[in-house]
C-alpha cells in the first residue's frame, strides 16, 4: 500500500523512527481498528489512532453527549452536547486526518453482537465502561482470532493490556462479572486526565501491535494516578477459561 506525497509529510516524525519506518506507516494504513465506546478511553485513543494513520476506524457506541462527558471527553464539544457519540467520534477523526475513513455503528455491542460488529477488523481497542461489555468483546475477539486492547479507568486507576488469545481478559477477570456493572464513573468518579491517559497509552499498545514493534501481550499495565506510578504485572493464562482455555474432553 503506497503512500501519497502528502501522507509522507504529514508522517514524517514517525516514518523517520527506524523501529517503524514507511513500511510501518503502510501497515497502519492498511490496517482496520474498531474502538468501542467513545467515552473517556475513546477520546484518548480515537485522536492517536487518527493523527497516526490508521487506516479504518469502527467507533461503535450507542449513547449521547452528556454535559458531565465533557471533564473527560474532549472530543466532544459544549455545543455538541446530546449529539450521537459515535458519529461526532467518526467525524472528529476524519476531520484530524482525511486519510482515515472513519465509520459509526451507534449499537450497544452485547454477547449477541460482537462477533458481527467486531469481524474483519486487525485490531480491538476497548475503552468501554463495564466488565459485562468487556467479556463480551474478549470472547468475541477470542473467538474470531482477533487481537485485544483492553482499557479500563475509574477513579484513580487504570488499566490496559493487550490480549492475543490465551491468556485473554475472561483469564484475569474471571466469570464473575458478566452481568455486573460494578465499576460505573457515575458512581465511583474519574479524575479528567486519567482516561485520557490511559486511552493513549491503548492507543500506544495498539500502534505497536500493527506495525509489529515488539510483543506486549500477557502483561497488564497499572496506572496508579494516587501516587502517580505505572507498573506491570504478568498476567498467566487459566487453563481453565471457558473463553480460551482447552475445552474439556467429551466421552
Ligand atoms: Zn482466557
Amino acid at each position: 500500500m503506497s503512500l501519497s506525497d502528502a501522507e509522507l509529510e504529514r508522517y514524517a516524525r514517525q516514518i523517520v523512527l527506524p523501529k517503524f519506518g514507511g513500511v510501518g506507516q503502510q501497515k497502519l494504513k492498511a490496517a482496520s481498528i474498531a474502538v468501542i465506546g467513545a467515552g473517556g478511553i475513546g477520546s484518548g485513543a480515537v485522536p492517536a489512532l487518527a493523527a497516526a494513520g490508521i487506516g479504518k476506524l469502527t467507533i461503535i457506541d450507542d449513547d449521547v453527549v452528556d454535559r458531565s462527558n465533557l471533564q473527560r471527553q474532549p472530543i466532544f464539544r459544549d455545543d455538541q452536547v446530546g449529539g450521537e457519540k459515535a458519529m461526532l467520534a467518526a467525524r472528529f477523526a476524519m476531520a484530524l486526518n482525511p486519510h482515515v475513513e472513519a465509520v459509526a455503528r451507534e449499537r450497544r455491542i452485547d454477547a449477541g453482537n460482537a462477533s458481527e460488529l467486531l469481524e474483519g477488523h486487525d485490531l480491538v481497542l476497548d475503552g468501554s465502561d463495564n466488565f459485562a461489555t468487556r467479556l463480551a468483546v474478549s470472547d468475541a475477539c477470542v473467538g474470531l482470532g482477533i487481537p485485544l486492547v483492553s482499557a479500563a479507568a475509574v477513579q484513580l486507576q487504570g488499566q490496559v493490556g493487550l490480549f492475543r488469545g490465551a491468556p485473554c481478559y475472561r483469564c484475569f477477570v474471571g466469570d464473575a462479572f458478566d452481568s455486573e456493572d460494578c465499576d460505573n464513573c457515575a458512581e465511583l468518579g474519574v479524575l479528567g486526565a486519567l482516561p485520557l491517559t490511559v486511552g493513549s497509552f491503548a492507543a500506544l499498545m495498539a500502534i505497536r501491535a500493527i506495525a509489529g514493534m515488539g510483543e506486549d501481550s500477557g502483561k497488564l499495565h497499572l496506572l496508579d494516578a494516587d501516587q502517580l506510578s505505572w507498573r506491570a504485572i504478568p498476567l498467566p493464562a487459566d487453563p481453565g477459561c471457558r473463553a480460551c482455555g482447552v475445552p474439556p474432553q467429551s466421552g
